[in-house]
């Protein structure tokens, strides 16, 4: 075992620069124009894992992005790890406000810097190197491992989903790790339990056919941009809670046990409005921030289109405006009922002087895994060992749609071993993945996969 750590700690440079090239690739998956750029990835990620050491790899193509799967199954008296990945990043823009150029990865202040350096390239490549490592060192692995990195993870993961229910052969395991979540803070080593689901929808507003002229029509016609701000205005009411009709009803309610646990995070309202750089935190009222991020639905406008947006005046009236709009849900929501209760909900406050609209784009559940199973445990352990601290398990905001169904379709224990933080600007410009957790989630994989054979 101590052969595969140094191995990994020796090789740290060699490791980033395969992840700048890995980086280099803007494998962004919502861009039709992306196409060839996100084949390009999915064979530089097949050729990591034949280099790795699996001996057998292939690129599966799907009706969207191809599914890069690779193996090694030396070991039939040992349980089987199923690492799951996604090489597919979020889109670039604003990119004005990058420092650095999104795909030109740069290193500094400790940090590697680049769209995907944490989510996910970063945080998956730590598990291609250190079983690299093990092959390197002791020739073998402790366990058999598969890995499966998607291409469509930013964009709800479609093709995956009807992958899983194909391949339940080629996929059966024992544990699915995945590093996909945050740390609780730095330095914090951490094991995440719960995720909530998505739901993402877009309402248009449209009026009449063309932009008019705000001065011969203005007063007369409804404006799309005007009527779409009043319906926005009323998806909360002055307490912080949606006012989609149903939508607590079947919210899972906290354990006390999970409520004590919350408290012991001790987490600073004030402290955590001066990292992300609010005046203060807002929400739901009634509950604590981590209560708000971890275990109550949200809903949020996430974009607005419509009108004139260029530099300078044009006065229009806009022939329509868009919201897009998501809804991070909990379990046991179900996002197809909340997708109908909000429809429902938005054409019955619409005036009736513009045409509706509204659409489901794509939609996950939440879920909360069982604490106790045998993968947990050694991931715990393999943590806390990598980071020399008690582990701490967390649940979090944030989505994964596919650990859903992962869990219902493979049957195994699903482990999320996140080894990016909050502050590193996944989805926004200036994302980047500290270099001492790149450093030490190659320890951790290393060292789960090894707890995992003694378990
Ligand atoms: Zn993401």
């Amino acid at each position: 075992m101590d052969v595969v750590i140094s191995h990994l700690k020796n090789n740290l440079d060699n490791y980033l620069e395969e992840l700048k090239e890995y980086l280099r690739i803007p494998s962004i998956s919502t861009l039709a124009t992306h196409v060839d750029e996100m084949i390009k990835c999915a064979g530089f990620a097949a050729q990591k894992l034949k280099d790795a050491g699996m001996t057998r790899v292939e690129i599966f193509p799907t009706a969207g992005h191809p599914i890069v799967y690779g193996e090694w199954l030396g070991k039939p008296d040992k349980p089987t790890v199923l690492i799951y990945g996604h090489y597919d990043v979020q889109p670039v823009d604003p990119l004005d406000l990058w420092t650095d150029k999104p795909f030109e990865p740069v290193i500094h202040d400790g940090k590697i810097w680049a769209r995907g350096a944490n989510d996910n390239k970063g945080q998956h490549f730590v598990h291609i190197k250190s079983v690299e490592a093990y092959f390197k060192t002791l020739g073998e692995l402790p366990v058999n491992v598969k890995f499966i990195l998607e291409g469509e993870e930013e964009i709800g993961s479609s093709n995956l989903v009807a992958f899983l229910k194909e391949k339940q052969e080629l996929l059966k395991c024992d544990a699915i790790l995945i590093s996909d979540t945050s740390m609780y803070a730095k330095g914090v080593p951490t094991i995440t339990y719960g995720l909530r689901g998505l739901l993402y929808m877009e309402v248009e507003v449209i009026g009449p056919d063309k932009d008019l002229h705000s001065g011969s029509f203005g007063g007369a016609v409804a404006n799309p941009i005007n009527e779409l701000a009043k319906i926005i205005s009323k998806f909360h009411d002055k307490n912080g809670k949606v006012t989609v009709p149903n939508f607590y009803k079947n919210v899972l309610k906290l354990t006390k046990e999970e409520k004590e646990n919350f408290k012991r995070l001790k987490l600073s309202d004030k402290q955590y409005a001066k990292e992300i750089n609010v005046k203060e935190l807002q929400g739901e009222k009634g509950f604590t921030t981590l209560e708000r991020l971890w275990t109550r639905p949200t809903l949020d406008c996430n974009g607005i289109i419509g009108g004139f947006t260029g530099e300078g005046a044009k006065t229009v009236l806009p022939s329509k405006a868009t919201a897009k709009i998501s809804m991070r849900l909990v379990p046991n929501q179900d996002p197809v009922k909340i997708a109908k209760e909000f429809t429902k909900f938005v054409y019955s406050i619409a005036p009736r002087s513009v045409k509706v609209d509204v659409r489901t784009l794509h939609y996950g559940y939440g879920v909360v895994i069982p604490l106790g199973s045998k993968a947990i445990n050694a991931a715990a352990k393999a943590v806390s060992k990598a980071f020399g601290k008690k582990t701490f398990f967390t649940r979090e905001g944030g989505s994964i749609p596919i650990v859903v169904d992962f869990v219902k379709q493979l049957k195994a224990p699903t482990v999320l071993m996140g080894l990016g933080l909050d502050s590193d600007n996944i989805h926004s410009p200036n994302e980047h993945f500290l270099i001492e957790n790149f450093e030490k989630g190659l320890y951790s994989s290393a060292y789960f996969l090894d707890e995992f054979s003694k378990s």
